[in-house]
């Protein structure tokens, strides 16, 4: 038993079934500095981001303190985003896959306020959500935070940078002294020390080496300094030449996004661009489509691509690079992540040099710069996604499960299991990643047949 086994830790019966049917065998870093905190009732600050298992680091320590038996909100998960939510849902509904009458509610805004009323009054253990929806419900008394043991605030610094520190506040002031705070943050600006100073007791700060440190062992990191004029050359250049799999393209505006993926399209590299403009239902396709292998290019802002869990990113491009190396740092993070090496290139006008030197500074070491001629150009490339993505009218509030539509579709439509990717059910809706070549199969199917006994209405996801 190494001390990265879970079984160093004094975790119920259900907790190692459940970490064992997810396939989780060793403890990330920073679950492994963070958890025997946690479980220990500690308040905790770690510097850590979306991928390096940090929600399992919260998760599986407030599962602990949840007392079924008692019907009350008994931990709290602030995040700054809904997709980061919806991602925190998922994970701790997994984690808690072996534990009975566990019950979470997921409060985010864009969405309707009466069923989350309907379902806190249910009786919820678990509330993760967005900030402003849920001090909403504090002020209509929807929700009570009197009985709370756990409060976890994850990607703090991004819920500052959002705006959210008043409503944070007002929402911290309406829970029991006596609380467990755990942190989790990206970095460890001025704002974030104070804020840990004034809502935790004693924490234990937990860092795990691998912002700065980690990006330059496994992300090939490369400047290109040209020309305003040159920015989109440049950047199909950079795809024809690397041939990434797939990639996140960053942009600093929402219409810098729409116009650089229409670019992409024109030139036969499939891409979709997300950020705050989109409603909610098209940001799920989106981001389900990127993580289905039915999309390989998304055109993100930083905020918008918040909430994206992808394993496998071959390469981040800066379209522009951001004003803040933080948020470089950030971006790049994105890729390289699993051991496997990452590619990070940014796209860079004389305008904005002066950036780099920030990004020198920050990463206390020389950026290599290279020039576009050293690319090599292919007329012929294009980049296709090898999956299509359908959408079914109904989802979780129709009891619609995983297992129902891959027996629809391995049943009397005749697919083979090979041929159908992920399945993605939301409250509403729901996504099935398919082989190109399975689609008219599916779609002949399924727009005369049933699932569950019922029709349901379904169409592809452009
Ligand atoms: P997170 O940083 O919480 O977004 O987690 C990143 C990904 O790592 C998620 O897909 C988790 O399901 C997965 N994960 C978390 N902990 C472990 C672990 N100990 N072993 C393997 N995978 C893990």
């Amino acid at each position: 038993m190494s001390n990265t086994d879970f079984s160093a830790l004094p975790l119920s019966p259900a907790q190692f079934e459940a970490l064992t049917a997810l396939g989780y065998e060793h403890m990330t870093p920073v679950q492994a500095q963070s958890l025997p905190l946690v479980l220990k009732g500690r308040d905790v600050i770690a510097r850590a981001r979306t991928g390096s298992g940090k929600t399992a680091a919260f998760g599986i320590g407030l599962l602990q303190t949840i007392n079924p038996r008692f019907f009350g909100v008994q931990a709290l998960v602030l995040c700054p985003t809904r997709e980061l939510a919806e991602q925190v849902s998922g994970e701790l509904r997994r984690l808690a896959s072996r534990m009975a009458n566990i019950k979470l509610v997921t409060l985010c805004g864009g969405k309707p306020f009466g069923p989350q009323v309907g379902s806190l009054e249910h009786g919820a253990h678990i509330v993760v959500g967005t900030p402003g929806r849920i001090l909403d419900h504090l002020q209509r008394k929807t929700l009570s935070l009197d009985g709370l043991k756990v409060l976890v605030l994850d990607e703090a610094d991004r819920m500052l940078d959002m705006g959210f520190a008043d409503s944070m506040e007002s929402i911290i002031s309406e829970t029991p002294k006596s609380r467990q705070t755990l942190l989790f943050s990206a970095t460890y600006p001025e704002n974030i020390r104070k804020m840990s100073a004034s809502i935790q007791r004693s924490p234990t700060m937990v860092t795990v080496d691998e912002d700065v440190g980690h990006a330059d062992e496994v992300i090939e990191q490369l400047f290109f300094e040209v020309q305003k004029h040159e920015r989109n050359t440049t950047l199909l250049a950079l795809f024809e030449h690397y041939r990434p799999a797939n990639a996140v393209v960053f942009c600093n505006t929402k219409k810098q996004c729409d116009e650089v993926a229409k670019i992409l399209q024109e030139y036969d590299i499939e891409a979709r661009a997300i950020h705050g403009d989109l409603e909610q239902r098209e940001r799920d396709q989106v981001l389900v489509q990127f993580s289905n292998n039915s999309c390989p290019v998304l055109v993100a802002t930083d905020v918008a691509a918040r909430g994206l869990d992808i394993k496998a990113l071959a390469m981040v491009i800066n379209y522009e690079l951001p004003r803040d190396p933080d948020v470089y740092v950030h971006r790049i993070g994105r890729t390289g992540r699993a051991g496997e090496t990452g590619l990070a290139m940014s796209i860079v006008i004389p305008s904005e040099t002066q950036r780099i030197r920030k990004i020198e500074e920050f990463q206390k070491q020389p950026c290599a710069c290279d020039t576009l001629p050293s690319l090599d150009r292919d007329p012929n490339y294009f980049l296709k996604a090898p999956m299509v993505t359908i959408q079914l009218d109904a989802g979780r509030k129709q009891k619609l499960r995983p297992g129902d539509i891959l027996g629809a579709l391995t049943g009397d439509a005749g697919l083979v299991g090979t041929q159908i990717g992920k399945i993605s059910i939301f409250d509403q809706w729901s996504f099935v990643a398919l082989e190109r070549d399975a689609l008219r199969q599916a779609m002949n199917y399924l727009a005369n047949g049933k699932i569950k006994g019922r029709s349901i209405r379904v169409r592809k996801v452009r």
